[in-house]
């Protein structure tokens, strides 16, 4: 039975990632959440793992107290989280959100866990660096993103090197076909309301920027090895082909289905193995798909990613932290939708030019954007 640790447990894809292990009948050994402990309890007291971990000290210590009477072991802070990454489990699956996500996933690496990989700010900000500490351990990293497990299972059975161009598919988000004019006063709840998916709040606004389809550009630079030139972005709307690939001999392979995050899941923890049928393509009803290019001069976050990856080093991890300050302060009321790319911008016109890089400098590089956008939200 797979012994699966799961970080990020209370969130979108943390909660369906537990309909998952249901489902396969999965032992979860650890569990790790930011903040949310009445959740995480419920989960805890559920599933019986080894370990618990909480990011926030204080919630930690208030979990310890009512779990008092369990033998879970609850372990706290940054520390906490990537201790319990490397703990009894065949695989962790990353769920957190955010460049909070790196550390723990270096952790599981090191101490050779296969990685199922959800927390894209992992490859965008440390990709060289994961990359190369994954090869050296001998681990696997199974793509969750389900744009990203499209393009795996479509290349199941590709021999090495027939891969030419990845095609990469984008819902468009809740503003799709409106103009920079009409997005000036935009409200946090129009921007939180995703045509197809339901999903973490800061993922949403990056779909509502196309800083998403940005990043996962980024992402599928690292997780294929290919060059950006060779992604396509294809807006369709319908979410029904999550994405495909281009063969060396023009055959197009990709992967249809429900908007449905499980099969995604379930893929990356099944793989080489299909798993269970959560819901069936009808694709009578789906009848008409439709492919666009994507506006890249109302949506610039998309633009910005890949001038970030083409000058690479610390520059994708400036943009992903310039993106994480700058959608807090649009949750929060204090910028409006349209600094969002404003702000992403200013950050990586200061990127500083680090070709080879560390994880410090890589936290280096994102508390430096981070202050950028503090100082002009303030
Ligand atoms: P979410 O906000 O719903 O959940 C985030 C989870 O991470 C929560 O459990 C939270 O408690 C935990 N967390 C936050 N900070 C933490 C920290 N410092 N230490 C430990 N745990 C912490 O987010 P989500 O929508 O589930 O997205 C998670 C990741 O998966 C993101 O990187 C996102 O881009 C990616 N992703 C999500 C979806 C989706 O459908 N939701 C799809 C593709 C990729
Ligand atoms: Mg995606």
């Amino acid at each position: 039975m797979k012994k699966l640790i799961l970080l990020g447990s209370t969130g979108s894809i943390g909660t369906q990632a537990l309909e998952v292990a249901r489902a396969q009948g999965y032992q979860v050994t650890g569990l790790a959440a930011g903040s949310n402990i009445t959740l995480l309890e419920q989960q805890a007291r559920e599933f019986k793992p080894v370990a618990v971990a909480v990011f926030n000290e204080t919630a930690a210590q208030q979990l310890k107290i009512s779990l008092a009477d369990t033998d879970i072991k609850v372990l706290s802070g940054e520390v906490g989280v990537c201790e319990l990454a490397a703990m009894e489990g065949d695989t962790v699956l990353n769920a957190i959100v955010g460049i909070a996500g790196l550390k723990p996933t270096l952790a599981a690496i090191r101490a050779k866990k296969t990685i199922a990989l959800a927390n894209k700010e992992t490859l965008v900000t440390g990709g060289d660096i994961v990359k190369r500490e994954a090869a050296k351990n001998g681990v696997s990293i199974l793509p969750v993103d389900s744009e990203h497990s499209a393009i795996f299972q479509s290349l199941q059975g590709a021999p090495k090197g027939s891969l030419k161009r990845i095609l990469l598919t984008a819902s468009g988000g809740p503003f799709y076909g409106k103009k920079r004019e009409d997005l000036e006063n935009v409200t946090v709840e129009a921007a939180l309301k995703h045509p197809n998916w339901s999903m973490g709040a800061k993922i949403t606004i990056d779909s509502a920027t196309l800083m998403n389809k940005g990043l996962e550009v980024i992402e599928a630079v690292h997780l294929f090895d290919v060059l950006p030139e060779q992604i396509e972005v294809l807006v369709h709307r319908q979410s029904i082909l999550h994405s495909g690939v281009e063969l060396s001999d023009g055959a197009v392979l990709a992967q249809l289905g429900t908007p449905d995050m499980r099969v995604p899941i379930q893929y990356a923890l099944t793989y080489p193995q299909r798993g269970v049928c959560f819901e069936h393509l009808d694709l009578f009803k789906a009848a008409t798909l439709t492919f666009e290019k994507p506006d890249t001069e109302t949506f610039r976050c998309l633009p910005l990613c890949m001038e970030a990856i083409s000058r690479g080093g610390v520059c994708p991890a400036v943009v992903n932290g310039a993106n994480e300050a700058a959608v807090a302060g649009f949750l929060a009321g204090k910028i409006r939708f349209l600094q969002i790319a404003d702000l992403v911008q200013a950050a990586l016109e200061k990127a500083p030019n680090i070709p080879q890089f560390t994880v410090e400098d890589i936290f280096a590089a994102d508390a430096q954007a981070r202050a950028l956008v503090a100082e002009s939200i303030r």
